[in-house]
């Protein structure tokens, strides 16, 4: 069997790494000819949105899938009819479109902040009045880690917010969520509909990038976590893994964002959980039966950005799985990720502390 991958990042090289014990061949498409999925498999060299790119790949694969929710619907549209493609060319679309995505969370009875979009300079002071501050301005599309994002406390910073974001194009103006945490659910559903959930993860970011994920034993919030993405695949007909993030306010669960593939918050399920949302990913594409998610113990990650902490330090921690993206260093940049598996949250903890000393000796 084979999958061809849209993009060759890390999140195609660990799906790549995920399913070539089971025998599975990759290919990927990406614009650089060292991405690091080629690790997993042969990288054609071609923008991602040229279908040109796919085409290239596309040959012999019993699916296309993609590991960037980047990648314009258009790209991929040609393959519809030849191929099995997944995720869904809707969760692609509507995931790309900030308020494509809110508008179908509220239709689906899903909270999220209040917003409304904004189009020009009259209606971000419309939008200001209506939605309150303090409130986000944010680009419709192409925001990630935090970019495309300008904070507004009060009326007058509208001009500010404007002159930042306004050349973006479409925006959208979301009310600030004074939230309690920051959670994630991740899901994957199969050919036939079949649907697992892995444990809900509670997330920490610095300057809007995924620092640490730990995994949360919450039968409460997961029951809810679970409806609101049980809710979504299903109304999709999604195929593949699927990732809300979301803010827990006051006991409720809004929905930030979603994310049409595997998430930076589900990579500890590698070593932590019995099937990882990689090896799910695979097994969905190719219509196999999806695997249990159960935790393995407790269980945290902890991203590497700029730097690699030293292996022997960081394997010297009990329970510590390393992962080299094969990236170059560079400041800023994800280059590898830390699975800490322990028996009980005490040891997690104790675990969690001596990480963090390795990774901040070495973080740039
Ligand atoms: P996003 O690109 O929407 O995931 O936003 C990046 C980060 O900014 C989130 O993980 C939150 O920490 C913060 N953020 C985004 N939107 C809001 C909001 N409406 N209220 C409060 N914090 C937000």
């Amino acid at each position: 069997m084979k999958i061809a991958v849209v993009g060759g990042g890390q999140l195609g090289r660990m799906m790549g790494l995920a399913g070539i014990p089971l025998g599975i061949d990759f290919v990927f498409c990406d614009p650089a000819a060292n991405a690091c999925a080629g690790a997993a498999g042969p990288v054609h060299v071609g923008p991602l949105d040229d279908p040109a790119s796919v085409a290239a790949i596309a040959d012999g694969a019993d699916a296309i899938t993609y590991e960037w929710e980047g990648v314009p619907a258009s790209t991929l549209e040609p393959f519809v009819h030849s191929h099995f493609v997944a995720p869904s060319l809707r969760a692609l679309a509507t995931s790309q479109d900030r308020v494509a995505e809110k508008q179908l969370a509220n239709e689906l009875g899903l909270g999220t902040a209040p917003w409304i979009a904004v189009d020009d300079r009259a209606g971000l002071t419309t939008a200001i009045e209506r939605v309150g501050t303090p409130a986000v301005l944010k680009t419709r599309s192409g925001g990630y880690d935090g970019k495309g994002q300008h904070r507004i406390l009060s009326i007058d910073d509208g001009d500010a917010a404007w002159t930042a974001l306004g050349p973006a194009g479409s925006l959208v103006l979301e009310g600030f969520v004074a939230f309690d945490r920051e959670l994630s659910v991740i899901a994957c559903r199969g050919r036939d509909g079949a649907t697992v959930v892995w444990p809900i993860t509670e997330n920490h970011h610095e300057h809007g990038i995924l620092r640490e994920s730990r995994v949360l034993d919450d039968a409460r919030t997961q029951a809810r976590a679970t409806a609101i993405v049980t809710t979504l695949l299903d109304e999709l007909d999604y195929v593949g893994t699927l990732c809300i993030e979301l803010f827990e306010v006051a006991g409720e669960l809004l929905v930030n964002e979603f994310a049409p593939r595997v998430h930076n918050s589900g990579h500890w399920s590698i070593d932590g959980a019995e099937t990882s949302q990689f090896e799910n990913h695979v097994r969905a594409m190719l219509g196999w039966p999806l695997g249990r998610t159960d935790p393995l113990g407790a269980v945290a990650m902890l991203n590497c950005i700029g730097a690699l902490p030293e292996p022997s330090a960081a394997l010297a921690i009990g329970g510590a799985h390393l992962h080299d993206y094969g990236k170059s260093p560079r400041p800023g940049r994800k280059v590898g990720h830390l699975t800490l598996v322990a028996p009980d949250e005490n040891t997690l903890q104790e675990r969690l502390v001596a990480a963090r000393e390795v990774i901040a000796a070495t973080a740039r």
